[in-house]
């Protein structure tokens, strides 16, 4: 019954081009994977894993799955991050924000990952990326997913997005904000979407929308970009909430998506308020995705610098020692990485990405990874953990190197140990094509598995 009141709102803002923009409900959800650039060769690998995939027009990256049938969640590839699986109008967002690598970047709403995995790609392991999620499970699934993806540089936290601004203010050249919708865009893929949908869920949540753009706000730099996304298409939660936040904020501009894809934005959804609709964008699902909104503010050079609010000033941090252990197994298994910052904390081993400041960690925000969990020392002995494999496992010096056709893949990825044919004795990184699966320990011509068992494939 409540989808009489999208159903009637969506016909009578869009007249005719009603039928041509939104396709059926009923029909299937437009699917897609993202290339994940962090993997040297991942590209021609996706190409001839034997999945189908034809180009997205959204995303350079992106591809769009079109055999149904087909589950690319299961294949080694995917365990191995080779590509993320993303609906492909959700890849669009990302490229408008212009990320290069060495650049600071904030995903204030960043679970499960898709974009973050992105923002990671553009950053090429250079200059850091904070992924936040407000929800504490959906940011435990966030921390395993950018594991999955091998990212070597991110600050994973459980947040509000006050707390972020109050910790980090002006600290940011680029923040993205995919903000909690009401998910009109999501009917097809989750009927849960649209179970929950009614007039009350869209102004709850431009109300949260508006207050996490403020947030946003906060946290950039003077001559940043923002770009807002949503997977909505309700007026108040798109261009009526970008069109309220430049009526707040004269010291932001609406920039031009630049984008070929997709639509304009629309003016009959502006909610009284004033912008150039032209320069946003938007997916319907006619348009070969379940649907995204987006729009790029740029602040000003000139404005004022935000002051910080956070609990107390951050502690001077006192210089790292490296953990002996670890500088060992470093010097054993990955040389390159002797020299890299490493910080103990609660038996812990991190390797910290350089960008990351001291504010970052002494700011009193909820911290789920900072950089990249090396391992964890115990009984005057260091256990490396998954995390540094998923990451560095391509350059260990031991390796057991697997193909897609080797049946010990799938043993593997199954828990169980496999015969070591390349690997010597000690700690080994499991590979396919190349690609890091996870870690295990050769002794006895065999390797014991490592793949944490909430990983293992028991189908
Ligand atoms: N960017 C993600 C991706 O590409 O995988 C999808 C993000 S989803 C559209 C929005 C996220 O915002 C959800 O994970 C939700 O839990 C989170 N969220 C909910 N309430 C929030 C709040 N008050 N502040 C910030 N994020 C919130």
């Amino acid at each position: 019954m409540e989808l009489e009141y999208f159903t009637s709102r969506e016909k009578e803002l869009l007249g005719q081009r009603y039928e041509a923009l939104h396709t059926p409900l009923e029909a299937a959800p437009a699917r897609g994977l993202t290339v994940n650039g962090l993997r040297p060769g991942a590209r021609a690998a996706v190409e001839g894993c034997g999945l189908a995939l034809a180009p997205s027009p959204f995303c350079p990256q992106g591809c769009r799955l079109t055999d149904p049938a087909q589950r690319p969640g299961l294949h080694p590839y995917h365990k191995a991050g080779v590509y993320y699986l993303q609906e492909p109008s959700a890849s669009a967002p990302v490229p408008l924000l212009g990320v290069e690598p060495g650049c600071r970047v904030l995903d204030l709403c960043a679970a499960p990952g898709g974009k973050s995995s992105q923002l990671a790609s553009a950053l090429s392991g250079q200059g850091l990326l904070v992924s936040n999620e407000y929800d504490p499970a959906r940011a435990a699934v966030l921390r395993g997913n950018l594991e999955r993806m091998g990212v070597p540089n991110a600050l994973v936290l459980n947040e509000t997005p006050d707390h972020i601004a109050g910790a980090l203010p002006g600290f940011f050249d680029r923040v993205l904000v995919d903000a909690p919708c009401s998910g009109e865009g999501m009917f097809r893929k989750e009927p849960q979407a649209m179970a929950q949908h009614n007039p009350g869920l869209v102004a709850q949540c431009a109300r949260r929308g508006a207050e996490i753009l403020e947030a946003a706000a906060r946290c950039l730099a003077p001559g940043g970009r923002l770009v807002y996304s949503t997977c909505t298409f309700a007026p108040e939660e798109d261009e009526g909430q970008i069109g309220r936040f430049l009526s707040l904020h004269p010291e932001f501009t609406l920039e031009d998506c630049g984008a070929s894809f997709g639509s304009p934005g629309e003016e009959n959804r502006l909610c009284g308020y004033a912008a150039d609709v032209s320069r946003m964008r938007r997916i319907w699902p006619g348009q070969g995705g379940e649907g995204h909104f987006m729009a790029c503010l740029a602040k000003s050079p000139d404005a004022p610098a935000e002051a910080r609010s956070g609990k107390g000033r951050p502690k001077r941090e006192k210089p790292a020692k490296t953990p002996p252990l670890w500088a060992e197994f470093a010097a054993r298994y990955f040389p390159a990485l002797a020299g890299e910052r490493a910080l103990e904390a609660g038996g812990r081993v991190y390797i910290l990405p350089p960008a990351l400041p001291a504010e970052a960690l002494a700011g009193g925000l909820r911290v789920m990874r900072a950089g990249v969990l090396a391992g964890s020392l115990s009984k005057g002995r260091f256990e490396p953990d998954h995390h540094l494999f998923m990451v560095w496992g391509a350059g260990c010096e031991n390796r057991e190197e697997l193909t897609l056709a080797d049946e010990r893949t799938a043993a593997f990825l199954r828990g169980e140990e496999i015969e070591a044919r390349t690997a010597g004795a000690g700690y080994c990184a499991v590979l396919v094509d190349g690609f890091p699966l996870g870690f295990g320990k050769v002794s006895g011509g065999k390797v014991k598995n490592h793949l944490p068992k909430a990983l293992r494939n028991l189908k």
